[in-house]
């Protein structure tokens, strides 16, 4: 069963669009909010936001399951979890295209290998760079890691602050989401995930 939907649809029809053509959509939204888009200061301004647009949405060029596809099998049987905390997140909600910013606990239990640490936080990184919705992400980055690299569970959790939410809206400052997925043995055996929930709630 393919558990993550394919990019290359995506990726194809962004192509399609050229920079030009984005570029000019800011420049209407720049007049439609009442300013000058000719003014010194907005000129170039298009153009930077059609970059950082790039950035912010670098994850649909990008395949997670690349970075799981090296592991390791050397690790003298070290059976017991792994676990990635405070991995930071930067993405944007699909409803506002606002910041949600926060944090990305990882954790799985390896089966016969295991990766290098830095590809947990890749594989967080690439589905944070697209349109999101924190449920949504969590549930990918833990489907992914499970489905490439087929350990005996995985969990992630998510806390994160959706600017939709902080500044706008009902402006709740301080309000914070956290999402929770399990999959294999953190959802089946409590023990597992009880001291998953310990770890990362431990400063
Ligand atoms: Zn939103």
């Amino acid at each position: 069963m393919k558990l993550v939907k394919d990019t290359d649809q995506l990726e194809k029809k962004k192509h399609e669009i050229s920079d030009e053509k984005a570029e000019e959509a800011i420049r209407t939204i720049i007049q439609w909010i009442g300013e000058d888009p000719k003014r010194e200061g907005l000129l170039s301004t298009p153009k930077r936001v059609v970059n950082a647009f790039k950035e912010y949405f670098k994850g649909y060029a990008q395949d997670p399951k690349e970075f799981l596809a090296k592991t390791f099998t050397e690790v003298e049987g070290y059976d017991d979890m792994v676990i990635e905390k405070n991995i930071s997140i930067q993405s944007h909600c699909e409803h506002h295209i606002a910041p949600i910013t926060g944090v990305a606990h990882v954790a799985y239990l390896p089966s016969d290998k295991v990766v290098g640490l830095s590809k947990l936080a890749r594989v967080v990184e690439v589905f944070s760079k697209r349109l999101q919705t924190q449920e949504r992400l969590t549930m990918q980055i833990a489907k992914t890691i499970m489905d490439v690299l087929q350990p005996r569970g995985v969990a992630v959790t998510i806390d994160a602050a959706h600017q939709c939410m902080t500044n706008r809206g009902v402006k709740k400052e301080t309000t914070t989401t956290v999402t929770n997925y399990f999959l294999g043995a953190f959802k089946n055996d409590l023990s597992f995930q009880n001291r998953y929930l310990r770890y990362i709630n431990k400063d």
